[in-house]
């Protein structure tokens, strides 16, 4: 487990999220939900959740990627601005999971957009999804070329 510290660490400035359910069950996105209500409150590390991609550092995803979804996925992926990171949480969009292989699908994730972190569970814990996002920073700490310490974290 992360300490908050290290949290703290790695977020040195405010981390802007946005989501996109690729066709999940919802378990997933209620656990994100959960990240940003008060038990959990993300807000408190300078994660803030926002509305549209073109504003968004980290796109976090849930889903196996259904084919209504996949031109919808990668259109919100090159909305965002460079530098980015993508966030794959759940099962179903690591590896399509119970869907594996379903005649609907494009899935899973990695096959439509590059992913950074895979949170893994049926759904992830919030604790999890916030442990990803933490080491998606490590990715954008690096694109922008800020070589800190915040390798440590892993
Ligand atoms: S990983 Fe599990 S909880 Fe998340 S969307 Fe898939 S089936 Fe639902």
């Amino acid at each position: 487990m992360i300490k908050l510290e290290k949290y703290m660490e790695v977020f040195p400035k405010s981390l802007w999220v946005t989501t996109c359910n690729s066709g999940s069950c919802n378990g997933c996105d209620i656990e994100i939900v959960a990240t940003i209500s008060p038990r959990y409150d993300i807000e408190r590390l300078g994660m803030k959740l926002v509305g549209t991609p073109r504003h968004a550092d980290v796109l976090i995803v849930t889903g196996p990627v259904t084919k209504f979804m996949t031109k919808k996925l990668l259109r919100i992926y090159n909305q965002m601005p460079d530098p980015k990171a993508v966030v794959c949480v759940g099962n179903c969009g690591a590896s399509g999971d119970v869907f594996y292989k379903s005649y609907n699908l494009d899935g899973p994730v990695d096959r439509i957009i590059p992913v950074d972190v895979y949170v893994h569970g049926c759904p992830p814990r919030p604790e999890a999804i916030i442990e990803g996002v933490a080491k998606a920073v490590l990715k954008l700490e690096t694109l922008r070329g800020e070589s800190r310490k915040v390798g440590e974290v892993q």
